[in-house]
């Protein structure tokens, strides 16, 4: 009798095909096949003008597709509107922190819970216990238990940078994309935000655009290469480091 063999085919939780947008005839994305698994750190790297940030902007609605489709737990994304796809589980972090400033980090994060969907969920919101409850949780998680009470506007660089994420985190989105998260972080920083990276990729997929090659390294399951708008290469860290066509455009230089 012959057993299921072992292998478990997982479907990708973004399964993105033939993607394509022109601006005025330049393709900044042209073709793109891109996929990225349930609870895996995915970083996409490549010189200034590959696509990256545009390949966000599809993802998440702000920009429209051309051609191609973007599925998202096998749910079309490319007709929907931003907030639609918001509530279908992507959260996406640009890379300037649009936080509260006069605002403390509790409040921040407090604004950033999901209300009830209609307009008397949101006029009769109040502070229940499991919003206070998730709050801990999160500034627990951006290392901010010590600051809940802090003015926004206080708050180091970096330390906005994780609140921002925790704004995200209030949402528990399935998909997590963050647009060069460490970019004008210290180093210590850094290696926390790696910590946190990784921390909350177990049960949410994380998408990363990020240059440093040595946070890439400390965070990424997989990485892929954009070049002119088409994947140079993907993989993992390793190999794709050592792939002449990407030591050539980008890691030589
Ligand atoms: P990256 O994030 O990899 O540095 P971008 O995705 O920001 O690159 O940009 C890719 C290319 O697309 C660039 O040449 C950029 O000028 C162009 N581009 C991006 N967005 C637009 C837009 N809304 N209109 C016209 N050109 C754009
Ligand atoms: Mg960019």
């Amino acid at each position: 009798m012959s057993k299921a063999i072992g292998v478990e085919m997982k479907k990708p939780v973004l399964v993105i095909e033939d993607l394509t947008v022109s601006f005025d005839g330049f393709k900044a994305v042209s073709d793109l096949n891109f996929y990225v698994d349930a609870n895996e750190v995915h970083v996409v790297i490549g010189p200034n003008g590959a696509g990256k940030t545009t390949v966000l902007d599809l993802i998440c609605g702000k920009t429209k597709a051309t051609a191609g489709k973007i599925q998202f737990k096998g749910q079309e994304l490319t007709k929907l509107k931003e907030y639609e796809i918001v509530r279908a589980g992507v959260g996406r972090k640009f890379q300037n922190p649009s936080i509260y400033e006069n605002l403390t980090v509790y409040e921040n994060l407090e604004m950033s819970f999901p209300r009830g969907r209609n307009v008397w969920g949101s006029l009769f919101f109040k502070r229940s216990h499991d919003v206070d409850d998730r709050i801990h949780e999160v500034a627990d998680s951006i290392f901010l238990t010590d600051f809940l009470d802090t003015q926004s506007e206080l708050l180091s660089h970096g330390q906005k940078q994780w609140l921002e994420i925790g704004m995200l985190l209030m949402q528990d989105p399935e998909l997590l994309m963050l647009d060069e998260p460490v970019a004008g972080m210290s180093v210590s920083e850094r290696e926390k935000t790696a910590v946190l990276l990784r921390q909350i990729s177990t049960g949410r997929s994380v998408l990363v655009i990020e240059h440093d090659m040595e946070f890439v390294k400390s965070i990424a399951d997989k990485v892929t290469v954009l070049h002119q708008g088409k994947i140079l290469a993907a993989g993992k860290m390793d190999d794709v480091q050592h792939d002449p066509k990407v030591i050539e455009v980008y890691l030589g230089h």
